[in-house]
C-alpha cells in the first residue's frame, strides 16, 4: 500500500510564514510550524511532529525563502523530511481573489501576475501571499502549487447582498462589492456542522460566527451563503481584535477633512488601533475578562460594543434567512470564550434559541452541541480548520485533473 498522500499547506504573512503538513483523505495533521520575525533581528521558528516539538529561535530569517527552508529544515529533524512523505501539492491560503478567482486555481506566472494586480484590495494579505508562492515555487517546482481564495465562498452572494448602494457605474469601474472573508472557514464549518448533526447540508440554514482576531458572520442557506459581514475589504462588519468593523463612512471624510489625518493614518488606526484593541486596549479575550473582573470600564466597553454587534448580525441574519437551524460558533474567541457564546445569545428563548449553561462551558474541544435539547434553533461549537480544507480543495482539483 503507497504512503497516504499528503498536502503542504502554507499562510504567508508579511512577517510569519505558517505551514502545515496534512493527509487531506484522513484528515491527519502530520506536521504543524510557525516561522515569526521574517526580516527582523532575530528570528522564531517552531515546528510540532506528533508529540515532538523541534525550535531554532534566534537565528535571524531575512526573507520568506529562508523562512520557508527553515521549515523544511524543521521538518527534517522533527522526523517529518518532505522527501519521506508522499507530497502530491502544495496548497497556499490566497485572501482576495477580486472578480478573477473563486475556485481551487493552479498557481501559474498569469496567477500571480493578477495577485499583484489585486494587491491594492488587499494589500495587507496579498503581497505576503505572492512572496510565499513564489519561493514555495522555486523550492518545489516539480509539484502542483494550487491557491485557495478566502472570497472564493462568497463569490455568489445574491446581488442585493453583495452590492453597494453606491454609484453603480464607480463601483463596475473600480470592482467595488462586496467580496466577503473567512470563506473558506465558513464553508468547512458549515459543512462539518451538518455532518455532526447528520442532516444534508441543502436542508440547514445556518448562521455561522467565525469569531478570532478577524471576525465575520455569515448566512448560509442550504450550503449556499445569502449573506456575510465583510465586504470589500476585511474591515466590514462585526467589531475584531483591531479592526472596528461597520463605522459611518462618515468618520473617515470627517477625520480628512478636520482632523487633518492622512489616507495612511486613517488605514493604520482602522486596521490595527480599532476594535476591541482601540476601545480596551488588549485584543486576547482572556486579558479582557480578567480585566473586567477587576473593574476596568474601558475593558467593558470593549466587551459591550462587541457583545452588541455580534447580536445585531445575529437578529439581521434570522430575517435574512427566515429563520436558523443552526447557529455555529467557531474560531479562537467561539470555540473558546463561554462569556461570548451565552452573551451573544442571551435572552432570545423568545426566538427559538436556547443556549444550556452547561454546556455551553464544557472543556471539550471537539465539535459540539451547546443548546438545550428542545431549543428549536441548534447552537454549536465547531473547531474550524482552514488548512485541512485548502488540503482537500488541493486533492480535489488533482483528481479532477486525473
Ligand atoms: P484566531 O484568530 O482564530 O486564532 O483567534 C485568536 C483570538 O482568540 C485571540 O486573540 C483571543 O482573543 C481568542 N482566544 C484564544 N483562546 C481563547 C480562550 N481560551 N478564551 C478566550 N479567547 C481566546
Amino acid at each position: 500500500m503507497s504512503a497516504p498522500r499528503t498536502v503542504l499547506v502554507i499562510n504567508s504573512g508579511s512577517s510569519s510564514l505558517k505551514c502545515q503538513l496534512i493527509e487531506p483523505d484522513s484528515g491527519v495533521s502530520r506536521a504543524d510550524g510557525t516561522i515569526e520575525r521574517i526580516g527582523e533581528d532575530s528570528g522564531l521558528a517552531g515546528m510540532t511532529v506528533g508529540d515532538r516539538e523541534v525550535r531554532r529561535d534566534g537565528p535571524p530569517i531575512p526573507d520568506h525563502d529562508a523562512a520557508l527552508r527553515t521549515a523544511f529544515a524543521l521538518l527534517e529533524q522533527a522526523g517529518a523530511a518532505l522527501d519521506s512523505v508522499n507530497l502530491v501539492a502544495v496548497g497556499h491560503r490566497a485572501v482576495h481573489g477580486g472578480r478573477s478567482f473563486f475556485e481551487p486555481t493552479p498557481v501559474t506566472d498569469a496567477l500571480i501576475a493578477k495577485m499583484r494586480e489585486l494587491a491594492p484590495l488587499a494589500p495587507l494579505h496579498n503581497p505576503p501571499a505572492v512572496l510565499g508562492m513564489e519561493v514555495a515555487r522555486r523550492l518545489l517546482p516539480d509539484l502542483p502549487h494550487i491557491a485557495v481564495f478566502d472570497t472564493a465562498f462568497f463569490h455568489h452572494l445574491p446581488t442585493p447582498a453583495a452590492t453597494y448602494a453606491i454609484d453603480r457605474e464607480l463601483a463596475e469601474r473600480w470592482h467595488i462589492r462586496r467580496y466577503g472573508f473567512h470563506g473558506t472557514s465558513h464553508r468547512y464549518v458549515s459543512e462539518q456542522a451538518a455532518e455532526f448533526l447528520g442532516v444534508p447540508l441543502r436542508e440547514l440554514n445556518q448562521i455561522v460566527l467565525h469569531l478570532g482576531n478577524g471576525a465575520s458572520a455569515a448566512a448560509i442557506a442550504g450550503g449556499r451563503p445569502v449573506d456575510t459581514s465583510m465586504g470589500l475589504t476585511p474591515l466590514e462588519g462585526l467589531v475584531m481584535g483591531t479592526r472596528p468593523g461597520d463605522v459611518d463612512a462618515g468618520i473617515i471624510l470627517y477625520l480628512a477633512r478636520t482632523a487633518g489625518m492622512t489616507v495612511d493614518e486613517i488605514d493604520a488606526m482602522l486596521n490595527r488601533h480599532s476594535g476591541v484593541y482601540g476601545l480596551g486596549g488588549q485584543v486576547d479575550f482572556r486579558e479582557l475578562h480578567k480585566r473586567i473582573a477587576a473593574g476596568d470600564a474601558a475593558a467593558k466597553l470593549a466587551y459591550d460594543v462587541y457583545i452588541h454587534r455580534l447580536r445585531k448580525y445575529i437578529g439581521a441574519y434570522l430575517a435574512v434567512l427566515g429563520h436558523a437551524d443552526v447557529i455555529v460558533f467557531t474560531a479562537g474567541v467561539g470555540e473558546n470564550d463561554p462569556a461570548v457564546r451565552r452573551d451573544a445569545l442571551a435572552g432570545l428563548d423568545g426566538l427559538g434559541i436556547e443556549v444550556d449553561d452547561e454546556l455551553n462551558e464544557s472543556p471539550v474541544r471537539t465539535a459540539r452541541r451547546i443548546s438545550t435539547a428542545d431549543s428549536p434553533t441548534t447552537v454549536l461549537v465547531v473547531p474550524t480548520n482552514e488548512e485541512l480544507a485548502i488540503a482537500r480543495d488541493c486533492v480535489a482539483v488533482l483528481d479532477a485533473a486525473s
